[in-house]
């Protein structure tokens, strides 16, 4: 959970005392500035401030053109809203298998696409990067559009690239549990021109007028309000500046606890890429294993993360939309949808691994014995 201070209440306070709280009455208030400067930090040409990660994947499914009686493949193992994006765009999300990373199974993939598919969303779990050098070009063979869901693993590289910057559109959560956050936000990052017009039109409710709009007057589409106040875009400019600060004390927790686990003989799960990595999975040869390591304190089962874990996921399970005239799953010409039977190999996966958390915020004397008595 990213920490909250000072500084973010002092720039809260200046809004607040210039009396313009919504970005579309003057250019060139705190989300524009935002903008600017987290396209800049993750090396992308433009980024676009969203009120939730899930409002960052619809609007970005839109910018695609994603819709009905497309597919798009979403890993198994994800906050449930990867896939729920997708059946609210009135396509369907088809569920991939992940690899012992836990993310995204390049050859399940490979395997799953048809020609209804559209997309692929590249879930990078748990500030773990998925096999990016093995799905982009998969994708590009196929003609794939790549929208990177990388809500959980903000500012983090792959071989040296901010992720949510690899495909054609990223998208990042700000809300409490995220690397840094304003509450509840999110963000849309690309450096396809068209893509970023399209998706601020969806942001935007299809307001053409707007002055940041470039979008033609005859591409204007119907859009959402998915704006976000000046209020949580300051917050947002301080939590920038923090970020990398934060991740080189995720970064430094993790490679000790590595370490000292490795050391005493513990299954460390190792990320794709070449870089350290932000987050610590074990995953045991047996589920008993990984029930009992749970219980150390730090420690938890991913299985038991709930939404996290596509069998949790009854409304998609069910194919409930808020009106039953609304059937992605018709539309896309599989009537049944995805069951909990789907992905085995996943929930195999997911009973056998623990995360412990990367603990920025606790002192490292304090890491070092908690590690210890996690590495027992
Ligand atoms: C948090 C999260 C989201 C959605 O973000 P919200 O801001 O909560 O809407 C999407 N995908 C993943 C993997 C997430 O962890």
């Amino acid at each position: 959970m990213a920490r909250l201070g000072f500084r973010e209440w002092l720039a809260v306070g200046r809004v607040i005392a210039g009396g313009t709280l919504t970005r579309t009455e003057r250019a060139g208030g705190a989300c524009d500035r935002f903008e600017n400067e987290l396209a800049g930090f993750a090396g992308c040409n433009h980024a676009l401030a969203v009120s939730s990660g899930t409002a960052a994947l619809i609007a970005a499914l839109q910018a695609c053109g994603v819709g009905p009686g497309d597919e798009v493949l979403v890993p198994a193992y994800t906050w449930m809203a990867s896939a729920g994006a997708v059946l609210q765009v009135g396509a369907v999300p088809v569920l991939v298998e992940v690899d012992e990373t836990l993310t995204l199974d390049a050859k399940d993939f490979a395997a799953k696409i048809t020609p209804r598919s559209r997309a692929v969303i590249p879930v990078h779990m748990l500030n773990r990067p998925c096999d990016m050098d093995r799905i982009l070009p998969i994708a590009q063979e196929h003609g794939l559009k790549v929208i990177e869901d990388a809500c959980q693993a903000v500012g983090i590289r792959y071989n040296g690239r901010v992720l949510g910057t690899l495909g054609d559109i990223g998208t990042f959560s700000f809300n409490q549990h995220k690397n840094m956050t304003c509450g509840e936000g999110g963000a849309v990052l690309t450096s396809n021109a068209t893509l970023i017009d399209r998706a601020r039109n969806a942001h935007d409710m299809g307001l053409g007028f707007r002055q940041a709009n470039t979008l033609d007057t005859n591409e204007i589409f119907l859009g959402n309000n998915f704006r976000i106040s000046e209020i949580q875009g300051a917050i947002l400019r301080v939590q920038l500046r923090k970020l990398q600060g934060r991740i080189n004390r995720m970064l430094r927790r993790v490679t000790m606890m590595a370490d000292m686990l490795e050391r005493n003989g513990y299954p460390i799960a190792k990320p794709h890429g070449n870089g350290p990595t932000a987050s610590l999975v074990l995953t045991f040869d047996a589920e008993g294993e990984a029930i009992q390591f749970a219980e150390r304190r730090g420690a938890r089962r991913l299985f038991d993360s709930s939404k996290h874990v596509y069998t949790e996921w009854e409304p998609i399970l069910t194919r409930k939309m808020a009106h039953p005239g609304v059937t992605p799953w018709a539309w896309a010409g599989n009537p049944n949808g995805p069951g909990p039977e789907s992905c085995p190999k996943t929930i195999d996966l997911l009973k056998r691994s623990c995360a412990i958390n990367s603990m920025p915020d606790v002192p490292m004397p304090v890491v070092r014995y908690l590690a210890r008595k996690l590495a027992a």
